[in-house]
């Protein structure tokens, strides 16, 4: 499944469920709702983002950044901009491939950070989005 980002869901119907990691209750959160946090994790600043499980208090993490996560989501950025004023300008987008590329490395830097931080008893939970009406 892919992982949301749950910055990017617009809207007040979507909603995302998950099972908390330590007590195990289902929640229903609005993305909109996720936390974050700064931390220092092996000597680099990161970023976490979480719900906060409410009936045991568990910070349960959705997704983290590093410095070199957040210069691919930069790219990405300027990227997409870049792409809004070809599409005005009536060019066609030659940014899908470099897009993709920037996707690719966005993961694995994620995945990689993610693991390290699960190895450190970090616990991540997969969401599944659903529409909440
Ligand atoms: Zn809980």
């Amino acid at each position: 499944m892919e992982k949301i980002v749950s910055t990017t869901i617009k809207g007040d119907k979507m909603k995302v469920r998950f099972s908390c990691k330590k007590c195990l209750v289902s929640q229903t959160e609005n993305p909109q709702d996720v936390k974050k946090e700064q931390q220092i994790f092996n000597g680099q600043s990161i970023e976490l983002m979480y719900y906060e499980c409410p009936v045991c208090r568990n910070k349960n993490y959705v997704q983290a950044d590093n410095t070199q996560s957040k210069e691919w989501l930069t790219k990405m950025f300027m990227l997409t901009k870049q792409q809004i004023g070809a599409n005005r300008a009536g060019r066609r987008g030659k940014n899908a491939g470099k897009a993709k590329k920037i996707q690719i490395h966005l993961r694995k830097v994620r995945n990689e950070l993610q693991n390290e931080l699960e190895n450190a008893g970090y616990n991540f939970v997969e969401c599944e989005v659903i529409n909440g009406d």
